[in-house]
């Protein structure tokens, strides 16, 4: 059976919606350059700001940008007392250590829950911002009705936006981890030992029918597209068919990531309003 978004992404912008006619919220996404893979999560983020009635601007650097122009524009949008979040758009120019320039950001402006300091609230189990994508994949689960606590959960791939906090994130809801990446020695003995899946890989349909059984959930993070740009993910189709659930693609995890975005706005938001 598949599983979609669409539900869990519609309730959250109606709350958010609700929540921006109270307090305004708003946010900057600084873009260097022109990759064209970010650009349709990019517009996403614009179409639901413009639905919930959210700010967002992009601004949008040159390629050859230098490192302390792109750290003088953020510092100057930390200063801005009126912003709500800042999000640097990855992937940057080769030039960019993404890591050091997120890290300037404010953490208490940090949309998408990556600044070292919110990834260590994270692991300590304090209340925060988190990143957004695996608080989808959750907020997935969840919404189907998948009880997490003591099942084994096999993600496979642990960047540090996906795969690592998801682990995190599903140790706190008491499931047993196991976080596979490219060096896992026996990937399908991994996969197979799961009741839940997560591919996060970025591989167009690297989990094929092998590699799960009949009673596996699986939740696909991939987004691929082929040479026609039609969209795959990380998981064939004849692998979905023969687990018990499976999330879409397109339609699935990627419908709710930008909801999960704008719920962490909110979260910030209502931080900045204590101060
Ligand atoms: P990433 O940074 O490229 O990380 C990929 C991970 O996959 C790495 O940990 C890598 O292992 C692992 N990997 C690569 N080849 C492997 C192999 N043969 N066997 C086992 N593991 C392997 O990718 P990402 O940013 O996490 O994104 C993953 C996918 O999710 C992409 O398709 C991306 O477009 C998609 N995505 C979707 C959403 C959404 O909202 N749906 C959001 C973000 C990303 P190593 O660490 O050992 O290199």
């Amino acid at each position: 059976m598949l599983i979609y978004g669409k539900e869990i992404r519609d309730r959250l912008k109606e709350e958010i919606r609700q929540e921006a006619m109270k307090n305004t919220m708003s946010m900057v996404i600084v873009r260097v350059g022109d990759d064209p893979s970010s650009l349709s999560y990019v517009r996403g983020i614009s179409k639901f700001a413009e639905e919930t009635g959210v700010k967002a601007e992009i601004l949008n650097l040159p390629e050859d940008a230098s490192e302390n122009e792109v750290i003088k524009c953020i510092r100057k949008l930390n200063n801005d007392t009126g912003l709500t979040g800042i999000m640097l758009q990855t992937p940057l120019p080769k030039h960019l250590d993404a890591n050091r320039l997120v890290n300037l950001i404010d953490y208490n402006k940090d949309v998408e829950g990556i600044h070292n300091y919110n990834l260590g609230k994270l692991i300590s189990k304090e209340e925060g911002v988190k990143p957004a994508t695996p608080k989808a994949v959750i907020s997935m689960l969840k919404a189907y009705d998948i009880a997490l606590e003591g099942k084994k959960v096999t993600i496979i791939g642990r960047s540090m936006t996906v795969g690592s906090p998801l682990a995190v994130m599903m140790t706190g809801e008491n499931c047993t981890v196991t976080l596979c990446h490219s060096k896992t020695r026996d990937l399908q003995k991994e996969a197979l030992n799961a009741d839940i899946l997560v591919a996060a890989i970025g591989k167009q349909e690297f989990v094929t029918p092998d590699m799960v059984n009949e009673d596996t959930v699986i939740i696909d993070v991939g987004i691929n597209f082929d040479a026609q740009g039609k969209m795959f993910g990380d998981v064939h189709s004849e692998a979905s068919a023969k687990a018990r659930m499976a999330s879409a693609v397109p339609g699935g995890v990627g419908m709710i990531t930008v909801a999960e975005l704008f719920d962490n706005l909110r979260v910030l938001s209502r931080n900045q309003a204590r101060f």
